[in-house]
């Protein structure tokens, strides 16, 4: 890849809404083709309206759907894995079952993905892979995150020994590592704390450049990655200088 994304195939996960819905956007903006997958085909409604974007729904919860989706869209340039959730509490919180969902989603989801369209990136010799990670996993540890950045913490791991296996055959896989950004489930966070203006100010006095980040300013780093072409294994922090 040289650096233009013109001519390229690009995936995104969670394609919906925040993050994963900005880049798509980003990235057809930069010329690429995308195709913007989300679990829920409603949020994917109005993106198939955009030029150069195709949607598909798509659950990386699910090994067939994830293999079929490979078989059906074939080789990718750059594959985005957007997908993930938040849990909130400490260990001592944790109920049963949180955390292997939380694996399934944030870590598995990912392996999932890679696992359906490396293959054929590797017979191209060719392709980029970024991950969503957050500044909260192996960079930084935050109150009542536990599951959160065990989980976040893993996918930096998976970044760096996929990079690790396949840098002399032409894959970068890098791991994004946001600060707190405006998304619609950092509103339902923030609202579900009962008193939203606190919560609101407490989450942007984390933030030493004293504001959110927004979804947009994630998508411009995800942009820039695709084509970064010598740079692999990488977790980038963007997170209003959180984790200086
Ligand atoms: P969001 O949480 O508002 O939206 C998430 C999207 O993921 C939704 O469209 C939802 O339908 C989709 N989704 C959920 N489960 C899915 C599944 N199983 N398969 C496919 N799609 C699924 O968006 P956001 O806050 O921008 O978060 C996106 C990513 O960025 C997540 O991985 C999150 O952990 C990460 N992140 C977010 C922040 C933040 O402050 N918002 C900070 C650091 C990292």
């Amino acid at each position: 890849m040289d650096g233009s994304l013109k001519g390229k195939h690009v995936l995104v996960t969670a394609a919906g809404q925040g993050i994963g819905r900005a880049s798509a956007l980003a990235f057809a903006r930069a010329g690429a083709s995308v195709t913007a997958t989300d679990r829920d085909e409603a949020l994917l409604g109005d993106l198939a309206a955009v030029t150069g974007i195709a949607v598909q729904c798509l659950d990386v919860l699910d090994d067939a759907a994830v293999a079929g989706m490979a078989r059906e869209v074939g080789r990718v340039d750059v594959l985005f894995n957007c997908a993930g959730i938040v849990h909130s509490g400490s260990i001592l919180d944790m109920a049963e079952g949180d955390l292997d969902l939380a694996f399934d989603l944030n870590v598995k989801g990912m392996v999932r993905m890679i696992r359906a369209f490396l293959p054929a990136m590797l017979d191209h010799g060719d392709g980029s892979v970024i991950n969503m990670a957050s500044v909260v996993s192996s960079l930084k540890g935050a109150p009542n995150r536990f599951v959160y950045g065990t989980t976040k913490a893993a996918v930096i791991g998976l970044t760096k020994a996929v990079a690790a296996d396949y840098v002399a055959r032409g894959i970068r896989c890098n791991a994004i590592c946001p600060g707190t950004v405006e998304s619609p489930s950092l509103q339902q966070r923030m609202r579900a704390q009962g008193d939203y203006d606190a919560t609101r100010r407490a989450f942007i006095a984390r933030q030493p450049m004293g504001r959110l980040g927004t979804p947009d300013e994630i998508a411009a780093l995800a942009v820039h990655l695709a084509g970064a072409t010598y740079t692999t294994g990488q977790a980038y922090a963007i997170d209003g200088g959180w984790s200086i």
